[in-house]
């Protein structure tokens, strides 16, 4: 190797070190990058205010279903989670809760959690502030509550982010990587069954989608899921509900 493209590489290589796992953008279509050692970075930066997953030994975890509330497939998912005793958290859309706000409370009456996913699902690029106090708004105007939870859009996080979750009084949650079935590339049920059960840890954020396109797969699998978890002594629970057990401190909303 010539000696300038090896000064090049080595001066570009702590920065790849830091960045560089490709994560695709859920409804953007496009690919954007994510640090890999970004969960463990954000976590020491902003640990009572952003969460992949929570430190216990308590065999507990949150599971937590993005882009709905969807017509059909969100009763389906409460169904499930009812026969099974087991909650989670809600992260919707606000555009999805103007169409169907008696799933938003069909959503709370089971004792499942709501948590903010925007408005309309815009790269982090185009987050804007608005984007998350309509999405607020609309879920008050059905529930009567204001979600304190938050999720971006894809999962991505940035300083801007954090300063505008801070601002809007929300705490963010992204989700536990190694248990990221992917459901929403229907990669079958077989394997989004088989990369959350064979990879679940206590504390674990689970994710999965009630929204956003087809998703008869993720509904099929996760009884398959739940039963598994359980027969292991794991309660599934919202995300609320696994910070209450194992006594951890969120942010309070900041006006
Ligand atoms: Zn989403």
């Amino acid at each position: 190797m010539n000696p300038l493209a090896s000064l090049i590489i080595a001066l570009l290589l702590p920065c790849l070190s830091q960045m560089d796992t490709l994560k695709p953008d859920i409804w953007g279509g496009g690919v954007s990058r994510i640090p890999a050692s970004g969960q463990q970075l954000w976590e020491e930066r902003a640990p009572h205010q952003v969460f992949f997953h929570v430190k216990t030994t308590k065999r507990i975890v949150a599971l937590t279903f993005d882009d709905g509330p969807h017509p059909s497939y969100t009763p389906a998912i409460l169904a499930v989670l009812h026969a099974h005793h087991a909650h989670g958290t809600f992260f919707v859309v606000g555009n999805e809760v103007k169409h169907y706000p008696h799933i938003l409370r069909e959503i709370i009456r089971d004792g499942n959690e709501l948590g903010n996913h925007t408005s309309n699902h815009p790269k982090l690029s185009q987050l804007t502030e608005k984007e998350i106090r309509s999405c607020d708004e609309l879920i008050e105007d059905v529930t009567g509550f204001r979600p304190v939870l938050l999720r971006p859009p894809g999962g991505h996080i940035s300083d801007r982010l954090l300063t505008l979750s801070r601002k809007t009084g929300h705490v963010l949650i992204m989700w536990t990587w190694d248990v990221d079935a992917k459901d929403w590339m229907k990669p079958g049920i077989r394997t989004i069954v088989q990369k959350i059960v064979d990879h679940v840890d206590p504390g674990d954020i689970i994710i999965l989608h009630d929204g956003g396109g087809k998703r008869s797969q993720t509904v099929e699998a996760l009884p398959i899921i739940l039963s598994d978890l359980a027969r292991r002594g794991y309660a599934c629970v919202s995300v609320s509900e696994l910070f209450r057990q194992t006594h951890i401190q969120r942010e309070g909303p900041q006006k």
